[in-house]
């Protein structure tokens, strides 16, 4: 009987523990990859796992908690829970998020600077960035090392950058001299003064009294002399400049025996002008000939610029070309001369002394304002050291024509082989521009030749009615 109650709870006992197991028997998690390592910027991509418990598998049933935050760097976990009949289950996947990436320096100016021998750097800025930090330039280190200079900075999670900028210290460009004037004309036998030169360097300060000048003007014969200009800079760049100076004869002053005959002088007045100036130097160009511009103080500097770089003459007709401002005295006169030489001496660097007359030496209108004034000033002006010229052959673009036919024809039926043809015409006239490349056609194609007009070139004047 005894035994009986012994073997009945014996069976009872492992009746209630194996309902015990079948209920708190834990099941097996299968998480695949396990613990996982992050880039920063990169998202978590669940890789799979299984659940299963005395060959059943729960892993349909599975719940996952993620409280991953991929703004901040650091460690996660990933909870995979499983509901059994009363009791939850669950495992742990480690997910870690780390910054690996290096932060970014950028240097602004050249990597590699070059700089005058004698001088120091001069930072010129950088930036660093981090993908996670974000902005670090603030703790950027600076250490420099002979020619190097080292850009230092780490991340909050010690990734270093090292960034270098080599320094080169030499000075490879030579001084530039600039001359006061680029060529001058003098009468032989007036004395040739050094106008001067001025010269600035790269690296070193003002070496205008350093400059070395050569060469020698003899003003009793006369010719075009080369007067040179040289100067070194500290680092041993050499700078030249030459200046032509012509000595002429006086006595080629209003004599005509010299023409040259079958010459054409184009000479254009009153310009510039852009839409008409601009197409002539075109056509001049291209057909390989030499003009005259009286210019004045209208129209744009780039054109007189050219007109002096494709080597034509740049005259002066009058700065504003009103004959009341021009002619009320000799001294307005030379305001008015003075303003337009500057101007083409600010835009060329060249001193021109070869005038025209507004109106001509022979105008009457002067007159009105001043009796007397032109026989005054055609002798004054060539004691000055100027030369005038006025024409012998119009192109009537002044007023009587207003047709590019009518320029041409004006101008061929009054060209002759025997004297030189001093042509007038308006550079300001859109017939003129379009009658030009037939006029030049017909000189050519009829045996004359086309010049500029040089201090050397006679004197063509008027007779003088006031
Ligand atoms: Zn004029």
């Amino acid at each position: 009987m005894h035994k009986k109650i012994i073997i009945i709870t014996s069976l009872i006992v492992i009746i209630i523990v194996g309902i015990a197991l079948f209920i708190f028997l834990p099941p097996k998690f299968t998480l695949k990859k396990g613990n996982i390592k992050l880039e920063y910027g990169q998202k978590y991509q669940e890789p799979g796992y299984k659940v299963t418990r005395l060959g059943h598998d729960y892993s349909s049933k599975v719940k996952i908690k993620n409280k991953i935050n991929y703004q901040k760097i650091g460690k996660y976990n990933i909870i995979y829970q499983v509901k059994i009949g009363l009791l939850t289950f669950q495992d742990t996947r480690k997910v870690t998020i780390v910054d690996q990436e290096k932060p970014v320096i950028t240097l602004n100016g050249d990597k590699i600077k070059t700089i005058c021998p004698n001088a120091e750097y001069q930072e010129e800025g950088y930036k660093a960035t981090d993908n996670y930090d974000g902005d670090l330039t603030k703790k950027v280190k600076i250490k420099t090392n002979d020619n190097l200079i080292n850009y230092e900075v780490k991340d909050s999670s010690k990734n270093k950058t090292v960034v270098t900028r080599q320094i080169i210290k030499e000075d490879k460009t030579p001084p530039v001299i600039t001359l006061k004037n680029k060529e001058e004309t003098i009468y032989q036998g007036n004395p040739y003064k050094e106008s001067g030169a001025t010269a600035t360097d790269n690296c070193d300060t003002d070496l205008s009294n350093k400059i070395n000048i050569s060469g020698t003007v003899d003003t009793n014969k006369t010719g075009t002399y080369t007067i040179t200009y040289e100067v070194t800079d500290s680092s041993g760049n050499k700078g030249t400049a030459t200046k032509k100076v012509k000595v002429i004869s006086k006595k080629t002053t209003n004599s005509t025996s010299s023409s040259k005959k079958g010459v054409i002088y184009l000479t254009f007045d009153d310009g510039p002008n852009e839409g008409t100036t601009n197409i002539i130097l075109d056509i001049l160009k291209s057909e390989g000939v030499k003009a005259t511009f009286f210019v004045t103080g209208n129209g744009p500097d780039y054109l007189i610029k050219r007109e002096y770089d494709e080597g034509h003459t740049v005259g002066l007709h009058t700065f504003s070309h009103n004959y009341q401002t021009v002619y009320s005295s000799v001294s307005n006169y030379y305001n008015d001369l003075a303003k337009i030489q500057n101007r083409v001496k600010n835009i060329t660097g060249y001193e021109s002394k070869i005038i025209r007359f507004p109106g001509g030496s022979s105008n009457t209108v002067s007159k009105k304002y001043t009796p007397g004034i032109m026989t005054t000033l055609s002798k004054d002006v060539v004691n000055k050291g100027y030369r005038y010229y006025d024409w012998n052959i119009s192109s009537g673009d002044a007023g009587e024509v207003s047709t590019a036919s009518g320029v041409y024809n004006n101008v061929i039926k009054s060209l002759s082989k025997n004297k030189t043809n001093m042509v007038l015409m308006h550079d300001i006239k859109p017939y003129t521009r379009d009658a030009l490349k037939n006029i030049i056609e017909y000189g050519k194609q009829n045996g004359y030749t086309f010049e500029k007009i040089t201090m050397s070139t006679p004197m063509i004047t008027h007779h003088i009615n006031n």
